[in-house]
């Protein structure tokens, strides 16, 4: 296991962002953590890197306890782990030319000669699908694909064995969005990466994930893997979720209403289930009692539910999948280089 997680838990003062999440993942895995803005799957993902610290629970990485070593202690961790932010543009320093934001972790590490590190800043160039001579250009005058190319590239210059993406595609109009992903998943194979990839939308996920944990108000409330997740959704806020892929036939748009109403506050979450406020199968007990995450999933009533219509949920999901296949016919690294060529 690369990593395990434990009951995390991040308090702001009285708001619960995070309320004991656990999750783990073994090398070579993609966890997709999916929910909506305000969630608290951001803040998780901040919380397993240590770019915060966690009010409670634990992290393991390879087997060893990080939750509390001090941060002179951590560089090793760092170097073993990189991190894509949702905002390409934010997340390089505009004064720096390309080349030197990827070397830059390279150095802070001292991994090999200055030769080496240059070499390996051209072999990441190509990697990401970018040119030799894009390293000599500043973040300003790249696409926001391409500018998000470069954020992986950096993410990936010392080696990591886990990557975390942050809403990575999020920021990107939906063809490009599939030319990053696919990106990702061509690299997460050719490098058996270890990925905890963030969204907060399902047909996203559905291209690269091994499992799924979705997220609600500061918990899990359901984890499963990829395949029985999409056929077979057992929480009514998954469902949700799904229902909220765009579907293009009007005649089923309205078989699955997505979700109404706004996320309750984390400040002041509604008492026994938190998603009861906005569940179309609400009983008295799910007002009273908080159901514990068992067998993957948090819901009193998961077994009685009516079962969703697979059919339709399918159609939902092969479509978000078609919609984004259509767009990136570009499969391996190299062809979205020859993309990133064409938008250049
Ligand atoms: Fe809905 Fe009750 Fe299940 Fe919560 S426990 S998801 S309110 S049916």
């Amino acid at each position: 296991m690369i990593l395990q997680a434990e009951n995390l838990t991040k308090h702001y003062g009285p708001v619960r962002a995070v309320d004991g999440v656990s999750l783990h993942i073994a090398r070579g895995e993609t966890l997709a953590l999916v929910g909506e803005s305000g969630c608290g799957k951001s803040t998780t993902a901040r919380l397993v890197l240590r770019l915060i610290e966690p009010t409670g629970g634990t992290i393991r990485f390879d087997g060893e306890d990080i939750t509390r070593l001090p941060p002179g202690r951590l560089k090793p961790f760092r170097r073993r782990t990189g991190v894509v932010f949702q905002d390409p543009y934010a997340s390089l320093n505009p004064r720096l030319r390309v080349g030197d934001t990827i070397l830059e972790p390279m150095q802070v590490h001292g991994l090999g000669s200055a030769a080496e590190q240059r070499a390996r800043m051209r072999e990441l160039l190509g990697l990401v699908g970018l040119a030799p001579f894009h390293a000599e250009r500043y973040p300003h005058e790249f696409s926001g694909g391409q500018r998000q190319r470069i954020g992986i590239a950096r993410a990936l210059a010392a080696g990591p064995e886990l990557l975390v993406c942050d809403e990575p595609v999020s920021a990107l109009d939906v063809t490009i969005q599939a030319q990053v992903i696919n990106l990702l998943r061509d690299l997460q194979r050719r490098l058996g990466l270890a990925t905890l990839f963030i969204a907060h939308d399902l047909g996203v996920v559905k291209h690269l994930a091994d499992r799924v944990a979705v997220m609600y108000l500061g918990r899990i409330v359901e984890l499963a893997d990829k395949r029985s997740l999409f056929a077979n959704p057992r929480h009514p806020y998954t469902r949700a979720l799904l229902a909220a892929i765009p579907h293009p036939d009007p005649a089923r748009r309205g078989m699955l209403r997505p979700l109404g109403g706004d996320l309750p506050s984390a400040a002041n979450p509604p008492p026994g289930c938190r998603f009861h406020t906005r569940c179309p199968h609400a009983t008295e007990i799910c007002r009273r009692n908080d159901p514990p995450l068992l067998d993957g999933i948090a819901c009193h009533h998961h077994r009685e539910l009516p079962a969703m219509d697979m059919a339709y949920a399918g159609a939902l999901s092969e479509t978000a999948t078609r919609r984004l296949a259509r767009y990136a016919d570009a499969a391996s690294a190299r062809s979205i280089g020859a993309a990133a060529e064409r938008d250049a």
